[in-house]
């Protein structure tokens, strides 16, 4: 790849940290303008897959993964449809927008029919290669598994990441060394299967200790608070690093809580990892965040 390991590794302080606690954030939001974060990851296998086939995905009007399909099927001369939840809006959102002008075709369908489509994906639809929603799949956590490669992390204790699917928080979890710990921090409220169904991504090949934590998603999926909006600036002015209001602005709320309540004895060193996003930001109105 292209980018050198100090863009990609970037160590951080807060006021937040306790004594004798490092961190550092693990840029994934920097592998690629478009194809932001663990969406890249996640990618390489399936389009390797569709060998030239076109490609048909789905996601919601401000999904990132259909923004990185989009951008990576273009690099790649593959054709790409991308199924909509609801009904085609009047405007199209800045993700949609953008990933039609990439050259995807958007299908907008009920919630109902989208419901039904992604619980069972269709097999074959004209010869074309699927990519279920999010790039949950096989080669979807085979793609995260090399996330960790990017730089030597083999110093950290414990990886923390934002869970959506799972995926990821599979692929870290085999990518890490024995002794380090992966903590998988839910966006979802009341994600009762997710835990059952990383563990089924991962067949017991894992050596890490890993867990899901799920008291962080701030009212739910896409769901926003003031405390989550003022933790996004403030850590954005403490470290300049920006984060997301779906993902990984949960993430850094919850390493500080935790970190508030004691989790991190001293001499732990917390990688955070990035995993992008930062285009959703355009569903706020301006000046919400200070960047
Ligand atoms: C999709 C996404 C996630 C969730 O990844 P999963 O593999 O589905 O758990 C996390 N962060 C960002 C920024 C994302 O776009």
């Amino acid at each position: 790849m292209r980018f050198a390991t100090d863009d990609i590794l970037q160590p951080f302080n807060t006021t937040w940290l306790p004594p004798g606690v490092e961190a550092a954030m693990l840029r994934l939001d920097r592998v690629h303008p478009l194809v932001s974060g663990n969406k890249w990851f996640k990618l390489k296998y399936n389009l390797e897959a569709a060998a030239g086939r076109p490609v048909v995905t789905f996601g919601g009007a401000w999904s990132n993964h259909i923004l990185a399909t989009a951008a990576a099927c273009r690099e790649q001369g593959i054709r790409c449809t991308g199924v909509i939840r609801g009904e085609q809006p009047p405007q199209l959102s800045h993700t949609l927008g953008q990933a039609q002008a990439l050259g995807m075709e958007l299908l907008f369908v009920s919630r109902e029919q989208y419901r039904r489509m992604t619980d069972n994906v269709p097999i074959g639809w004209n010869g074309a290669y699927i990519i279920p929603e999010g790039g949950h799949n096989e080669a979807g956590v085979r793609g995260c598994r090399e996330i960790l490669q990017l730089a030597d992390v083999s110093r950290y204790t414990h990886i923390l990441c934002a869970v959506g699917t799972g995926t990821t928080l599979a692929g870290l979890i085999q990518g890490a060394v024995a002794g380090q710990a992966v903590w998988g921090i839910s966006v979802l409220k009341g994600a009762g299967t997710l835990e059952m169904e990383v563990r089924e991504m991962l067949e017991g090949t894992e050596e890490a200790a890993w867990q899901l934590l799920q008291g962080f998603h701030e009212g739910g999926y896409a769901k926003t608070s003031p405390r989550l909006l003022a933790h996004i600036n403030d850590f954005y002015r403490e470290t300049g690093i920006p984060t997301d209001i779906v993902y990984t602005g949960k993430l850094t709320l919850a390493a500080r809580l935790l970190a508030e309540n004691g989790a991190f004895p001293p001499g732990s060193r917390l990688l955070l990892v990035h995993t992008g996003g930062l285009q959703g930001n355009e569903s706020l109105a301006k000046g919400v965040l200070c960047f």
